[in-house]
């Protein structure tokens, strides 16, 4: 393992490789320097997709027991350093060391499951003969890899949204050249250790730390490369797509999730849950809570405590234990936050909690009665700030939910059966959590969103799925009769 961060090099086909131009990388809580990396070029880029090719035969070529063998070993790498993969995380990114703890912990596990998943690219039988025209034929359909997957990653999860591409590219046998995200490399690096020592054969995975702005192109057009896996904003998984053309695409993007409280909830569990899903990683997660929408008989009691837990959530220094709320990813991004609650603020909303910038930090913050026209209504906050709604019913409030270019997750807080499925079917989601806010998520399930949140499903088993494609064999037999 290198120990020195300061100068990191990029994995280029199983190459450490350097270059004279470089990126920074900075620590958001005071703008320190964590490390150098190479700025990787088109050419970088290009040469990377090229060495793909051979990797994706080789990768292809791999019984299923080595890539088992590969992805076992990697989370063991993972596992065994887990408190240096944490601390990367929590100093070049915005969680704490309590959530950046929590998101090694889960890389191992999704880096498991990819293992176990492995064994299970299978196809099934066709009976031929339900059309008169298959009569005396015989065959089944296998699953194949598509060859090579162009990945780009976001910084909120450096890590196991990394994991989450890599780790299904390999248990379906396919290349991977990954872009991870500018302001978060190192935890992706770090990864790429882990496949190396892992003994993963050189040419399968690249790691090309780059800006997407000038090496995005060349990854997602590039006639070679047969899908693009992308996590990250609506505005940049639009402009992808329409350039990607003809290649298959998973496209995991953000939210403004929606959670609805009724008036037979548990409302100390709903309050305890739903503080935590507005603020975890200072609200920078694509199924943060954002929208809440509370029943007029509860709600009084629902904000007092909301608001009570919000003000005790401790904004600090992310590596302290105590820290409950790092900063965000930029003091950029914590003015764009700023800048989103004044505009609510000017148009009439009530601030209840928080609503202060100091740097990248931006408190924890709780809003009321905020305008439907408002930029902080209806476009995704990715910051730590959630709006109280008051509503009178369930139709209501699933119809409010419903009011937003976005679908990825929900949550329902409520004792009653009727109500809970009623809202799994009206809820517009890829995922409805029940007695849970809509920040619920295990690496096993499929994992995706409706409307403008994306295409396509993530969650280990699904993405190897959307990573092979289908090949159809049929054998016509001989009539003996
Ligand atoms: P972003 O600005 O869209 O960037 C994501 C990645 O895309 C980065 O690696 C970025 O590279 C690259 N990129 C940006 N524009 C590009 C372009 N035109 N061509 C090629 N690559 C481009 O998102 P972010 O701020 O890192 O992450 C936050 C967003 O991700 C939120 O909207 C959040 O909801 C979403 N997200 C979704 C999921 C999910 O699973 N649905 C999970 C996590 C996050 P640079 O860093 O070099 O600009």
């Amino acid at each position: 393992m290198k120990l020195d961060l300061r100068r990191q090099q990029m994995l280029l086909a199983g190459e450490w490789v350097d270059r004279t131009e470089t990126m920074e990388v900075r620590n958001p809580e005071n703008d320190q320097l964590v490390a150098i990396v190479p700025k990787a070029s088109k050419t970088d880029m290009e040469q990377a997709i090229a060495r793909a090719k051979e990797g994706a035969k080789a990768s292809a070529a791999l019984p299923v027991y080595k890539r088992m063998a590969i992805l076992n070993r990697a989370a063991d790498f993972v596992d065994a350093h887990k408190e240096r993969f944490a601390r990367t995380i929590a100093t070049e990114g915005s969680k704490t060391i309590r959530e950046a703890r929590k998101e090694t912990g889960r890389c191992v596990e999704t880096l498991r499951l990819c293992a176990e998943e492995a064994r299970r690219v299978t196809g099934e039988t066709i009976p031929f003969d339900q059309s008169p025209g298959g009569t005396g034929r015989f065959g089944y359909y296998e699953r194949h890899p598509l060859g090579i997957i162009g990945a780009i990653t976001p910084f909120n999860d450096p890590l196991n949204l990394v994991a989450h591409k890599i780790g299904p590219a390999i248990a379906a046998g396919n290349a991977i050249v990954l872009k991870p995200a500018t302001a978060t490399p190192l935890s992706a690096l770090l990864l790429a250790e882990a496949f190396m020592e892992a003994d993963l054969p050189k040419g399968i995975l690249s790691v090309m730390t780059g800006l997407g702005s000038e090496v995005g192109d060349v990854l997602i057009t590039h006639p070679d490369v047969r899908m693009v896996s992308f996590t990250g904003g609506m505005e940049a998984g639009l402009e992808i797509a329409k350039k990607a053309g003809l290649k298959k695409k998973s496209m995991e993007l953000g939210s403004n999730s929606p959670v609805i409280v009724l008036e037979d909830a548990q409302i100390e569990d709903a309050v305890k849950a739903n503080v935590s899903g507005a603020f975890w990683a200072a609200g920078q997660n694509c199924i943060g809570v954002q929208r809440l929408y509370v029943h007029e008989e509860v709600y009084d009691r629902f904000k007092e405590l909301f608001v009570k837990q919000s003000c005790a959530y401790l904004m600090g220094e992310k590596l302290s234990e105590k820290t409950d709320m790092g900063p965000l990813i930029s003091e950029k991004e914590a003015k764009r936050v700023a800048f989103m609650v004044d505009d609510a603020l000017r148009m009439g909303a009530a601030l209840l909690c928080g609503g202060k910038r100091r740097g990248a930090f931006y408190e924890p913050t709780v809003l009321e009665n905020v305008p439907d026209e408002c930029m902080l209504a209806k476009e995704e906050i990715f910051g730590p700030v959630v709006l109280l709604y008051k509503i009178k019913s369930l139709a209501e409030g699933i119809e409010r939910a419903n009011q937003s270019d976005y679908g990825l997750h929900a949550g329902l807080f409520t004792e009653s059966m009727n109500a809970v499925f009623q809202a799994i079917q009206e809820l517009e989601a890829g995922g409805v959590m029940v007695n849970d806010s809509s920040d619920f998520r295990i690496d096993a399930m499929p994992f995706g969103g409706t409307k403008q949140s994306g295409l396509g499903r993530e969650g280990v088993k699904f993405s190897i799925l959307e990573m092979t494609e289908q090949k159809v064999v049929c054998f016509k037999l001989r009539d003996n009769g």
